[in-house]
């Protein structure tokens, strides 16, 4: 006999069964008692004389029953049957667990340190399959639309794309670090330079940048798309398809107050509501309202806060065709606006890409505004400047924080409570206890030296 999971046995009544899963809680009644046993597909009332400890793994083989008049429960799908069991085999016994599952005040760093416990809880297991859902529905739609997913490595060399990196030390060029993408953009933009035309990748994102309630640390998933030969409105108009089809597609009860999304210039929402990531929603106490906007028309750059100047988004970032003479001609430079397109959801900003300098003169051009040298410029984006000499199609992209996108879906506002294994604000992970010392011959190995405190 197969085992049966839990959602089936109401239509198995009068059927000998195989349950297996967790002892989700225990009620005594005198000669018999009542256990809920639960798993990944829900939670179904046992009849049995066994003594059980909650949370210990079990097997159940019994009859599937109608519940006695008067005591099915409407709220469980599995309310009406009740599963008398014949013989009850303990696999691993639980001991007391360090939390209540159905609590909800528990400390964070409790649940962080028993995060595989932690994600036991039904709404946390399902924050995980509306994860893998939304991911699984991005990647069919992005393959019907011909885009390929490539994935582009981890050990990579440090970005100026404005957060700080993480590095790694390397052994076999000592002295030398890798440092993990903060995104794959450069190497999105090498494979249009490739000919790939339609490229996307789940990816993993990694930035030493202190969290937020709306902002993981260290490391976050990103879809990250770009495609050639487009213009704005097309990498706008793909991506709020796609949005749209998710969200009618896996969250039918959300509403989505306005299609097409609005585009509001970054002056008009500055103006008009005082950020540049606003809040649209016309009923901000509805849980399943979703308010999307593009805001477009940014500024390229902005004061460094020294003499000088940085760019507001992405330094690959082409500007807005109008503008590609003052940035060539380094001119105007206050007033040159970027390409750029973000997508914001009832305030928060989920998404955002731009289409890009294809030249090297305009990619060169961007980073002598910012006042690099020569040399720094070859330095950090020599190679860029070199593939654009070899044909390569106009292009542009986005990237959407998959993290924060799911968060905001889900009506949450703590961004780890949709993230599998979080790290906690100040960079550690209480579960596996890293960051953590290396022993002196790696750190030997690798040719480096720490100073203790
Ligand atoms: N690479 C950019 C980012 O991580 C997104 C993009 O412009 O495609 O924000």
């Amino acid at each position: 006999m197969k085992r049966t999971n839990i959602i089936d046995t109401p239509k198995k009544v009068g059927e000998k069964v195989i349950l297996n899963g967790w002892v989700n809680a225990r009620r005594d009644h005198g000669k018999f008692s009542f256990i809920d046993l639960r798993d990944r597909t829900g939670i179904i009332q046992i009849v049995t004389t066994e003594d059980l400890k909650p949370e210990s793994v079990i097997e159940v083989v019994g009859k599937v029953k109608e519940r006695p008049e008067g005591q099915n429960n409407d709220k469980l799908p599995t309310g009406k049957v009740e599963v008398e069991a014949d013989k009850v085999t303990v696999l691993s016994k639980a001991k007391t667990l360090p939390f209540e599952l159905d609590k909800d005040n528990i400390s964070e760093e409790l649940r962080m340190k028993y995060r595989y416990l932690d994600l036991r809880r039904p709404s946390m297991l399902n924050n995980l399959i509306e994860r893998h859902k939304a991911i699984k529905f991005i990647r069919d739609f992005l393959d019907k639309e011909e885009f390929i997913e490539i994935e582009t490595p981890i050990l990579t060399k440090a970005t100026p794309e404005g957060s700080r990196d993480f590095v790694v030390p390397s052994r076999l060029q000592k002295g030398s670090f890798y440092a993990l993408p903060q995104s794959p953009q450069q190497y999105k933009q090498l494979l249009m330079v490739s000919g790939v035309e339609k490229y996307y990748q789940m990816a993993r994102c990694f930035r030493d940048e202190d969290s937020r309630s709306d902002r993981l640390f260290g490391e976050f998933l990103q879809l990250d798309l770009e495609m050639s030969f487009v213009s704005r409105e097309d990498v706008m108009e793909l991506n709020e398809r796609l949005l749209i089809d998710l969200i009618k597609t896996n969250f039918p009860k959300k509403k989505i107050q306005e299609i097409p999304f609005p585009k509001i210039s970054y002056e008009e929402a500055m103006q008009k509501y005082k950020t540049d990531r606003p809040d649209l929603r016309k009923d901000k106490k509805d849980p399943d309202l979703m308010a999307f906007c593009w805001v477009i028309d940014w500024p390229f750059f902005e004061d460094d806060g020294g003499n000088g100047w940085t760019f507001t988004h992405n330094p690959f970032s082409a500007p807005k065709p109008e503008f590609m003479d003052d940035l060539l001609k380094k001119k105007n430079i206050k007033n040159i606006e970027t390409s750029q397109y973000d997508v914001v959801l009832n305030g928060f900003e989920v998404g955002g890409g731009s289409i890009r300098n294809n030249t090297p003169e305009a990619l060169k051009a961007v980073f002598e505004i910012m006042g690099y040298k020569e040399k720094e410029i070859e330095k950090s984006v020599g190679h860029m400047l070199e593939a654009f000499t070899y044909g390569a199609p106009p292009h542009g992209g986005i990237a959407w924080g998959f993290d924060r996108f799911l968060m905001t879906l889900l009506g949450g506002t703590n961004i780890r409570e949709v993230f599998p294994f979080p790290k906690t604000s100040d960079g550690r992970d209480l579960m596996m206890g890293s960051p953590s010392k290396i022993e002196p011959k790696q750190l030997i190995e690798l040719g480096l030296s720490v100073e203790e405190e």
